[in-house]
């Protein structure tokens, strides 16, 4: 698989308006991306460019989304891949792919007329995890260090300004030697959203649907304590469809309520061990 084809390597359209209950971590974004937006000021202030911002938190919250939205913040073009996609089996190949990746952000950038551009790795503790631990597996060693002379090899006067955006819920996994200053020394917690977090992600994914009057957003909120950004999208559409089944030209609460009882059922059957 050639990056060249994989990658969504675009303008994104998101914006941080279409992500709810994430106020504090939006603000800690923004904050840092303001350092990229203003590059001439740091360079006067001799302040060393951030390389690396590192989001942590449960699946589904809206990791992905805030990468997006960082690159519609800052105009850059958005490349995005998962860290599985690195682990091959033949020695070699993971490195390379991490050269393309940055390289295919460069072309990107140079073809769209940007001079910035975000990657976006989600599952970065799967090529870099502790090195070392994997003894019968150099890969993800060289995988590692590639990723390592990547961002080493990034400057505040590069053509096209890289930073590098990484997901992951397992921060302690992750190889000490990428958490140091000059690489992803930003840490932004995405955390579940609490009832008033849920109630706007709620809101957000209700937009576009016809909502009857009897229906109380509110008490969905409150009833859905440890749903995700991603299980409230799902909700809302599991809703949608019981009210279709029901021929109904808007959505009831008790359609809401069933979903809800649906989306937490997929939810154990996941958990299930596999057979
Ligand atoms: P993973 O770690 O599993 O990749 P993630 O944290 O990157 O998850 P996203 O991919 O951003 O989560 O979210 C998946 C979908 O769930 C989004 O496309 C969106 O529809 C919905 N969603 C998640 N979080 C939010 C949020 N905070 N606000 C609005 N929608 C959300």
């Amino acid at each position: 698989k050639s990056f060249n084809a994989t990658p969504a390597a675009n303008v994104s359209k998101v914006n941080f308006e279409d992500i709810g209950g994430q106020a504090t971590a939006i603000n800690e974004l923004k904050e840092a991306l303001d350092f990229i937006i203003n590059q001439e000021k740091i360079i006067n202030l001799g302040i060393r460019p951030l390389k690396g911002i590192l989001l942590t938190g449960p699946p589904g919250t809206g990791k992905t989304l805030m990468a997006k939205a960082a690159a519609g913040y800052t105009e850059s073009v958005f490349v995005a891949c998962s860290g599985s996609e690195f682990i091959e089996m033949y020695a070699g190949v993971g490195a390379q792919r991490v050269r393309q990746l940055f390289q295919t952000a460069r072309d990107t950038a140079a073809k769209l007329k940007k001079d910035s551009a975000i990657i976006f790795i989600d599952e970065i503790d799967i090529l870099g995890g502790k090195r070392g631990q994997n003894t019968s597996h150099h890969e993800y060693d060289q995988t590692l260090n590639q990723m390592l002379v990547e961002m080493d090899g990034l400057k505040v006067n590069d053509k096209v300004r890289i930073l590098v955006m990484a997901a992951t819920n397992r921060v302690d996994m992750l190889d000490p030697a990428l958490l140091r200053p000059g690489r992803f020394d930003r840490q932004v917690k995405v955390d579940l959203a609490d009832k008033s977090g849920r109630l706007e992600i709620l809101k957000l994914h209700c937009r576009n649907k016809p909502l009857s009057d009897d229906v109380s957003l509110d008490e969905i909120a409150k009833q859905t304590f440890g749903f995700s950004g991603a299980h409230l999208e799902s909700l809302a559409n599991e809703a949608a469809i019981l009210a279709m089944r029901e021929e109904c030209t808007e959505i009831k609460q008790h359609h809401f309520l069933e979903a809800i009882d649906k989306v937490m059922m997929g939810e154990k059957l996941e958990k299930r061990p596999p057979r």
